[in-house]
């Protein structure tokens, strides 16, 4: 079809008439527009359709011809599903036929005699372009899981509601967790397989619940049906959707947003019954999450954070606290470094801690531009004790997976360094895990590259995510940090003591150093020291200061030691 649309000058045209002079007369009217092909009768016809109706923009049939008839031809296209292809234009001097014919799926007529040559023309083009219209329309209408597309599905929604807007209705959106690292590990053609799969369970689900699905970003499906007074059902449908294979682990959460039709426009109902999912996220028991005035109330707190970010920039309302890192390879702890973490002193919502507006951040980009101020207040901080105390304690500072994508980073770093008249290694970087993950190529590249600078690697959050242990010994790391989980059970539970001590033998065999966090009491201390971990942090030791206090932790503990 596209290859119709094209070749704009060269549409070609098939006429199908017995009586020569009948071709002539046609042929030569429609010779002035388009590329003419001809047949004798219907099976010529037929062969011709059959072997390159692609490329033929439209047909006109005579309908009375030995062989095979127009009738019998229009009964075979449609059979053979050839009529979606290509428009059929009756050639006719009867009423009755006319009828019969479009019934039959031809879309117009032609009257014979021929004797006006602009209205043929004129008729011939308007069909072929209302067809090949319909025809780009039907190609993006569904995608090939079977389900709309995302302008189609949101317009399909409000034509829903404009037919009836008093009725009850949900918003359902699907995700499938982690589904890029399904698509990275088992690739395209399986990841692609499971969307089918899921389309069609969804396709299945309608047929009892009357609504319509969408599918668009690859893994995000939606559904809009009359209210579901209980979501037994549903969750079934999300199980059946985790179950593709027992030989691959798919996991589908959703969320679910109530409203009267004529409450909220479309993209807010996709967007609420999104973020009623997302609260899923990680979360091995719920399969299914619905939209509340929390979550609301959530988004509005949200959209707030993010305008402010600007004033809040200019205004230096984002401070760096440091938490001390402790060795504790010795017989006493002994300080070693410390980690800068963010907080937003926000002049009307007081103390915000990072967890709420980082992933905000990340999620638009802004946190690029927030991480470089942070990093450059830490190099301007420890520029400040190396004048006052001659010697400097190294900081780790926290980028983000998508800093990694800024194609300036590197350079970004070593202009702090040289502008704070630093060395590479008083400033630590610390990359999540997933940040590995994500796209593991520029990832790598991009990590191993800041390595090769001299800055060191600590891959933060180790063990809360996917890499696996035999990946770990070609990643470029200096030193792992095991997640929070890890302390919160390691004086409690065997097991997990065991794990992280078999962790901390991997990473010496790597010549990886191995940095707890989140320890915060005395027995977590001494099961990771016991373990055989060299650094720690955690609320045990300190809780992370403001600058000053951090100086005043400093000197304090410098009169303990003297
Ligand atoms: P993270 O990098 O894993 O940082 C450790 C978090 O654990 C910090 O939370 C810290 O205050 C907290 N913590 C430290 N010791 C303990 C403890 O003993 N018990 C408990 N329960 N928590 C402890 P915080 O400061 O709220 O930061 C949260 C997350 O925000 C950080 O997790 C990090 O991922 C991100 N973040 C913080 N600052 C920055 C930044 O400047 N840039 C970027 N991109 N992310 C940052
Ligand atoms: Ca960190
Ligand atoms: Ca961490």
């Amino acid at each position: 079809m596209l290859d119709k649309v094209k070749n704009e000058q060269k549409r070609k045209v098939l006429v199908v008439d017995d009586e020569i002079i009948n071709r002539m007369m046609l042929g030569n009217i429609v010779e002035k527009n388009y590329e003419v092909l001809y047949a004798e009768n219907g099976q010529e016809a037929l062969d011709i359709i059959r072997k390159d109706g692609k490329n033929i923009s439209a047909i006109l049939l005579d309908l009375m011809m030995p062989v095979m008839d127009g009738f019998m031809l229009l009964d075979t296209l449609k059979e053979e599903d050839l009529l979606k292809e290509t428009p059929v234009i009756v050639l006719t001097s009867e009423v009755t036929a006319e009828v019969q014919s479009i019934r039959m799926g031809a879309v117009d007529f032609i009257k014979k005699p021929y004797d006006n040559p602009e209205v043929i023309l004129t008729r011939i083009q308007r069909i072929i372009e209302l067809f090949e219209d319909r025809q780009l329309i039907e190609t993006v209408e569904y995608d090939f899981t079977g389900l709309y597309t995302k302008d189609f599905f949101l317009e399909y929604m409000s034509q829903i509601d404009a037919k009836d807007p008093q009725s009850l209705r949900d918003t359902v959106a699907f995700d499938v967790e982690h589904f890029h690292l399904i698509q990275e590990i088992h690739g395209k053609t399986v990841a692609d397989e499971i969307l089918s799969y899921m389309g069609s369970n969804i396709r299945d689900f309608l047929e009892s619940h009357p609504g319509i699905a969408g599918r668009w970003d690859a893994d995000q499906f939606y559904m809009y049906v009359t209210h579901l007074e209980d979501t037994k059902e549903l969750e079934e449908l999300v199980e059946r959707l985790s179950n593709y294979s027992p030989d691959i682990t798919v996991r589908v959460h959703a969320g679910i947003y109530t409203a009267v039709a004529q409450d909220v426009e479309e993209e807010r109902k996709t967007a609420a019954a999104k973020s009623a999912c997302n609260t899923l996220s990680n979360n091995y028991t719920k399969v299914i999450a619905a939209y509340n005035e929390k979550l609301h109330e959530e988004e509005v707190y949200a959209e707030k954070l993010i305008n402010d970010m600007d004033d809040a920039m200019n205004e230096k309302q984002f401070k760096v606290y440091m938490q001390p890192k402790y060795d504790v390879t010795g017989e006493e702890p002994k300080i070693t470094g410390a980690e800068a973490l963010v907080r937003w002193q926000h002049p009307e919502l007081g103390m915000v801690s990072p967890g709420r507006f980082i992933p905000l951040f990340e999620g638009n980009g802004l946190v690029q531009r927030l991480d470089h101020y942070i990093w450059e207040e830490t190099a301007r901080i420890i520029a400040g004790w190396k004048e006052k105390y001659r010697r400097a304690i190294p900081v780790s500072v926290n980028v983000s997976r998508i800093d990694l994508y800024d194609p300036e980073i590197k350079t970004k770093l070593l202009n702090i360094i040289e502008k704070y008249h630093l060395e590479k290694k008083d400033l630590h970087l610390e990359i999540t895990e997933s940040a590995y993950a994500e796209d593991m190529d520029i990832a790598l590249k991009v990590i191993a590259s800041l390595q090769n600078e001299g800055f060191l690697i600590e891959m933060d959050d180790f063990g809360s995510g996917f890499s696996s242990l035999n990946m770990l010994s070609r990643m470029p790391i200096d030193a792992l940090k095991f997640d929070m989980q890890f302390a919160r059970t390691i004086d409690t539970d065997q097991k997990q003591y065991h794990l992280v001590e078999s962790l901390i033998g991997f990473a010496r065999m790597l010549g990886v150093m191995t940095i707890a966090e989140g320890v915060e009491n005395k027995e977590q201390y001494l099961a990771m020291k016991k373990a055989g971990c060299n650094i720690i942090q955690g609320y045990y030791f300190s809780k992370p200061l403001a600058e000053e206090e951090f100086v005043h932790y400093i000197e304090e503990l410098k009169e303990e030691t003297c």
